[in-house]
């Protein structure tokens, strides 16, 4: 009989151990001599031609993300080395395979994070495409964006409107739909008060969204040095949670009926969800090694939410663009040559990009 304490954790232990063993298997059986964590190389490739239901892109722009590390590092098991990395996508159409309908050679299109859904699980029988069971993405499940060319599968594809330079749209499908979609989807209404917790990649575009979207915007950041940039981006208030009480001043304002929180900290968030509105939901994007903590109280008192949200489906990176388009919402971003991908890396990965590095594919 199992009992509680060291065995469940030795049983942890040896299913990490068994996922690295069949992991360095299938690696061996695949790519022989490929390691996780490995430089990487710049190699030639033979142009990838569309299959059925998918189109070649001329890739023009790549964002470099966190993520990326995924496959860089070896993160999860099922990444096919070798591998390219990269799901912030724009290019151009070049091919489209057999029935491919509604996207044509010359098209300007982006790929993000949703590379595509299965349409059988039931999340996409229910019409909640993201959470595809079987969802692929770009850069971990298939070849991404860090090339010259690539091919995608159409239903992952996002119109991309003139307005938008490639480097700026490649930026928004991944950041810019991830805040983009939270807030439009928290429920806040034009008007009321939102605020975003943290001014990095998310915040810097959460709190122009924000601002775009009509709702009274606080934007909630450690230090002094922030305030210029936040209210330059769009925010009404800002709150140093340095030397501020934030939950305290949200109250004062009437409480938030949305908190975006995009930075790591799970303490940050926690310190925060006093200072929602009765009904108020903190929106989490943010992924921070340690956990949320909530008092019962404070979540039931003034019937608050606290719930995760993932980027967007392809149709909502489209809504995302247009809207960006549309409002002059745009990321702020520093671009390095597809050949410098690996010193792109390592500043992203230094956290020393501003705040987000976009490699270009030449002409
Ligand atoms: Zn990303
Ligand atoms: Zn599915």
């Amino acid at each position: 009989m199992i009992q509680t304490g060291a065995p469940i954790v030795a049983l942890v232990v040896l299913v990490e151990k068994s996922l690295q063993r069949s992991w360095q298997d299938a690696q061996d059986a695949r790519c022989p001599g490929c390691k996780k964590g490995a430089p990487f190389e710049l190699v030639e490739r033979e142009l990838p031609s569309p299959g059925r239901g998918e189109v070649r892109l001329k890739v023009q722009a790549c964002g470099v993300c966190h993520s990326d590390s995924i496959a860089k590092e070896g993160l999860i098991p099922s990444v096919p080395y070798p591998i390219v990395p990269g799901h912030e996508i724009a290019g151009v159409v070049d091919a489209a395979g057999e029935g491919v309908i509604g996207w044509s050679v010359g098209t300007r299109v982006g790929v993000g994070w949703f590379g595509g859904h299965c349409g059988r699980c039931e999340p996409c029988r229910r019409g909640d495409l993201v959470d595809c069971r079987n969802l692929r993405i770009p850069g971990i499940n298939y070849d991404g964006g860090y090339a010259e060319a690539m091919v995608a599968p159409a239903d992952a594809l996002a119109l991309i409107p003139d307005e938008l330079s490639p480097v700026d749209a490649a930026r928004l499908l991944c950041a810019g739909v991830t805040t983009y979609n939270a807030l439009r989807e928290s429920g806040a209404r034009p008007g009321d008060l939102v605020a975003i917790l943290g001014i990095g990649g998310l915040g810097h575009l959460g709190v122009q969204f924000a601002a775009k979207m009509g709702f009274r915007t606080v934007a909630i950041a450690r230090g002094v040095d922030k305030e210029a940039l936040a209210r330059k981006l769009g925010a009404h208030i800002y709150l140093n949670s340095q030397t501020q009480d934030v939950a305290a001043e949200l109250n004062k304002l009437g409480g938030a009926k949305t908190i975006l929180a995009t930075v790591t900290s799970g303490k940050a968030m926690s310190s925060v969800i006093p200072g929602l509105a009765v009904r108020g939901r903190l929106v989490v994007v943010g992924v921070g090694a340690d956990p949320i903590q909530i008092s019962a109280f404070d979540l039931i008192m003034g019937s608050r939410t606290v719930v995760g949200h993932a980027s967007g489906a392809s149709i909502d990176s489209q809504d995302t663009l247009a809207f960006s388009a549309l409002s002059g919402v745009r990321p702020t971003i520093e671009t390095m040559p597809l050949e410098r991908a690996s010193e792109a890396y390592d500043k992203m990965m230094r956290n020393e990009a501003r705040f987000r590095m976009v490699l270009t594919m030449g002409a």
